[in-house]
């Protein structure tokens, strides 16, 4: 499929963050999922790179969705300089997502510095989820 770019910037030494549009999902991709991305307008590199999203904005029309990556190769550098609106040929969400062990610590890396209040938006969002899904205590989980 054809995913439009609405951003795609440095934010960081190497690091990048690329916006995308994604339109006609019948199945919302699920965190822990990747997409292939065809980095080359060529048959060099021949191969999809795989990618995860970060962030999934399902209040938008079409949805979107937020990768980071690190320019490491041919590849990931083709990426970096592709500009806003022009299309992005993505295959996915692959692979089974995250799943659900149950713990009593987590630890949240925010090297990147992309959102410094993740910890507490993660405490927000176990919180939602607990209510939404009528669990009684983070234990239960
Ligand atoms: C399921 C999955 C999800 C991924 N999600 C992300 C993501 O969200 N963000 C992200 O930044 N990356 C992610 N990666 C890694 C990303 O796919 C690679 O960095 C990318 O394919 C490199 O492609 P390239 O063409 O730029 O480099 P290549 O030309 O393929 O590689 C250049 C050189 O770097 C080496 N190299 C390649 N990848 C890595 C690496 N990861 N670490 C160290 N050395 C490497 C190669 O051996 C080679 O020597 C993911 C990988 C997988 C398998």
């Amino acid at each position: 499929m054809l995913s439009r770019i609405l951003s795609n910037q440095n934010i960081f030494h190497h690091y990048y963050k690329l916006v995308l549009e994604i339109e006609g999902e019948e199945v919302s991709p699920r965190p822990g999922q990747f997409y292939s991305i065809r980095c080359s307008e060529t048959t060099d590199p021949l191969l999809r790179r795989p990618l995860s999203f970060h962030r999934l904005i399902r209040d938008k029309d079409p949805i979107q969705i937020e990768m980071l990556y690190r320019v490491i190769g041919k590849g990931t550098k083709w990426l970096s300089k592709r500009p806003k609106s022009t299309s992005l040929d993505l295959m996915g969400p692959f692979g089974n997502g995250f799943f659900i062990a149950g713990a009593s610590a987590i630890q949240i890396g925010t090297f990147n510095f992309v959102n410094p209040k993740i910890t507490l938006e993660v405490i927000k969002g176990i919180e939602s989820y607990l209510t939404q899904n009528r669990i009684e205590k983070f234990v239960k989980l």
